[in-house]
């Protein structure tokens, strides 16, 4: 057996970042910044208000309360035509152009307005600059807003437009490829006859996929038959680029993946030293990366969330490949067994009295048991030996 983190620098070395494209902001979600994005002008662009209420002079309203003269009502969108003088104010909505000649406003809560009249009683005196957010307080002219590397979240796709940046050059968006290998899979609701189960792995790996920021494509269930797997294999390889499979790849009389892997790609079969997920076939065939996953349904998503998700992360241009784990503690005695692997527990994560994350198994441990994957949250990654007692800190992937 080799250690996880050999296996996985064996991936990462072959996982290289996917060529940069100019995307449109409301496809880059997730995607990762190429070149810096800058703003051209001031954010907010003009002088505006935070509050409905009354722009006016702070000297005005010193001596509060005092009555001053509206002379104007002011929207947002609004060019506002007037400068104020002294003893004048402006009705203002949130988000308009403080008017010329005011200098604060006054928040309508604080006011009397007297429509017919054309006045507003102001009952309490502010400060130069009351609730005005000046020209560029959020962002400078010029400025590099978000640097290359940066992950687009949604919050940085409002920036971006508020700047103006509708296109953005990221790292391309990944096409992942997904098949899953073995005779005995069957997709649809129909009753299973002797042997057969449903294809469960495609569905979760391609949900795995979308979830990180790369684009699954669906490439069905091939047989267990040597000649099907190397014709998927290479078409999948021609269309994606990334291809992740599962099966195949352990010690049984037809674990072609591996085989035919062995044949058309530079692969490595590794044995790695974790539980679940041991047997890992990875290889690049041209130049894209082929992630041959075991079979079993936790042990596929373990090994996607180990090796997969960090190399597809470098091609994404993650500088981060791997995300580091969260710190929490044993909510229960994590016992396992010494065997010269590290486990990744199928775990509910969720937030002791003081507010730290404590871990307690989310169901049966089997590698086949994948409903302890979906009443969990998080994987524990417990070192070899008899495991973690309750109260000692853990670390958690959570997913
Ligand atoms: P293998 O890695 O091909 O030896 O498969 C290991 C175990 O995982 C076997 O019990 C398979 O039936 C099961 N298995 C393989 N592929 C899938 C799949 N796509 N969905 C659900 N179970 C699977
Ligand atoms: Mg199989």
């Amino acid at each position: 057996m080799i250690p996880l983190d050999e296996a996985r620098q064996f991936v990462l070395d072959r996982c290289t970042p996917l060529p940069v494209a100019a995307v449109a902001i409301d496809d880059a979600l997730g995607l990762v910044l190429a070149e810096p994005v800058r703003s051209t002008g001031p954010i907010p662009p003009f002088d505006n208000t935070a509050m409905d209420g009354f722009a006016l002079r702070a000297a005005d309203v010193a001596d509060a309360p005092v009555t001053l003269d509206v002379v104007a009502t002011i929207a947002a969108g609004a060019r506002p035509d007037i400068t104020l003088t002294a003893g004048q104010a402006a009705r203002i909505m949130t988000g308009a152009p403080v008017p010329p000649g005011a200098d604060a406003i006054v928040m309508v809560e604080l006011t009397d307005f007297d429509e017919s009249a054309g006045r507003v009683v102001v009952a309490e005196s502010v400060p130069v600059g009351n609730h005005i957010r000046p020209a560029g307080d959020d962002l400078q002219p010029d400025a590099v807003v978000f640097e290359p590397g940066t992950e687009l979240t949604a919050a940085h796709l409002g920036v971006c437009t508020s700047v103006g940046a509708y296109e953005v050059q990221v790292g391309r968006r990944p096409r992942v490829g997904v098949i899953s290998t073995g005779d005995e899979l069957v997709d649809g609701p129909g009753p299973l006859e002797v042997g057969q189960i449903r294809d469960s792995n495609r569905h979760t790996l391609l949900a795995l996929v979308s979830s990180m920021g790369a684009t699954g494509i669906d490439l069905g269930v091939v047989r267990d038959d040597e000649d099907a797997i190397r014709a998927a294999m290479l078409d999948a390889a021609d269309q994606c680029d990334a291809v992740v499979t599962s099966g195949g790849v352990s010690m049984g009389d037809f674990d072609y993946v591996k085989m035919v892997l062995d044949e058309i790609a530079d692969m490595r079969w590794m044995q790695v030293a974790i539980k679940p997920a041991k047997p890992l076939a990875f290889g690049t065939i041209g130049s894209t990366p082929v992630f041959g996953l075991p079979g079993n349904p936790v042990s596929s998503m373990v090994s996607f969330e180990l090796f997969a998700k960090p190399g597809i992360r470098a091609m994404m241009g993650h500088e981060t490949a791997l995300l580091p784990p969260l710190r929490g503690r044993a909510g229960v005695d994590l016992t396992r067994r010494s065997d010269g692997k590290t486990h990744f527990a199928r775990v509910e994560a969720t937030p002791g009295a003081d507010g730290v994350m404590e871990a307690r198994f989310s169901g049966g441990q089997g590698s086949h048991q994948l409903s302890a994957m979906a009443n969990g949250n998080a994987l524990a990654i417990i070192p070899d030996g008899d495991g973690i007692t309750a109260g000692d800190p853990v670390d958690l992937i959570l997913r």
